[in-house]
């Protein structure tokens, strides 16, 4: 699935072919993709600005907001070619832009102004220090794994980026975040900004069918320390990263480097 990354690689290649197009037609392909009146909210309107909050994009136009959501195999393509998984299309003054979704959870969403999941997120690593994060992770009680999923607690984290921080700050996935001492929250903050400043630098991580708007791919994958690597050598100490199952999403790391304290 797409996760903060992926989708700011997508925003930053899509974004010179959109910005100041007007959308002369939004076609809808598919019942779930969008409610009806979403297309005609979108024509004949100039897209100002395109920009990103966690894993949503954000569609400024003249008159209200177009939101993107691509969840888990959703892209944006511009110029291409409409094809069988094509569930919409933005036709606009100059050029266009598929939305491809093979499993179909991908949304577009219209709204007068931001719509109100996106203003209940929560801040995005980069937007907050690491003393703020720390006095956050300090105040819960369950695992940190799940709680790093959890966008209200902070916006942009996949599985994927989780478990690469976690694994950089040596914080076991089920260590409770209040158990956490405020420099191993620090460490952790800095992890998660660094991983993820990383991970955009390499366009993203491509483990499936992921591309960004322009059809390429992103090379984070090979970057990866904990995530999919199960049974290989940890990076640091050469023990066997482990895969265990937390709250349904499975999680790596490595049981030597991550201890429980
Ligand atoms: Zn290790």
């Amino acid at each position: 699935m797409p996760e903060l990354p992926e989708v700011e690689t997508v925003r930053r290649s899509l974004e010179p072919h959109v910005t100041g197009r007007l959308i002369r037609e939004l076609v809808l392909r598919a019942r779930r993709v969008a409610a009806p009146s979403v297309a005609g909210h979108a024509a004949g309107r100039r897209i100002l600005r395109l920009g990103r909050v966690g894993k949503y994009l954000i569609f400024e136009l003249d008159q209200g907001v177009l939101t993107v959501h691509l969840r888990m195999t959703g892209k944006l393509l511009h110029n291409g070619a409409p094809g069988p998984y094509t569930r919409a299309i933005f036709e606009l003054d100059r050029g266009s832009v598929c939305f491809d979704d093979t499993r179909q959870f991908g949304r577009i969403e219209w709204a007068a102004g931001l719509p109100a999941r996106v203003q209940k997120l929560g801040p995005e690593p980069f937007a907050i220090s690491a003393a703020e994060f720390a006095a956050r992770l300090h105040a819960r009680r369950g695992a940190v794994k799940p709680l790093l999923l959890n966008q209200q607690f902070v916006a942009g984290l996949g599985n994927i980026y989780a478990d690469e921080s976690l694994y950089r700050a040596r914080i076991h996935p089920l260590q409770t975040a209040g158990t956490i001492g405020a420099a191993r929250a620090r460490h952790l903050h800095a992890a998660m900004v660094e991983v993820l400043n990383e991970a955009i630098a390499a366009g993203g991580s491509s483990i499936s069918d992921y591309v960004n708007a322009t059809g390429e791919a992103g090379t984070f994958q090979v970057a990866h320390q904990a995530y999919g690597r199960t049974g290989k050598p940890c990076a640091r100490c050469g023990t066997a990263i482990q895969r265990i199952v937390v709250g349904q999403r499975s999680t790596h790391f490595c049981p030597r480097c991550q201890r429980l304290q």
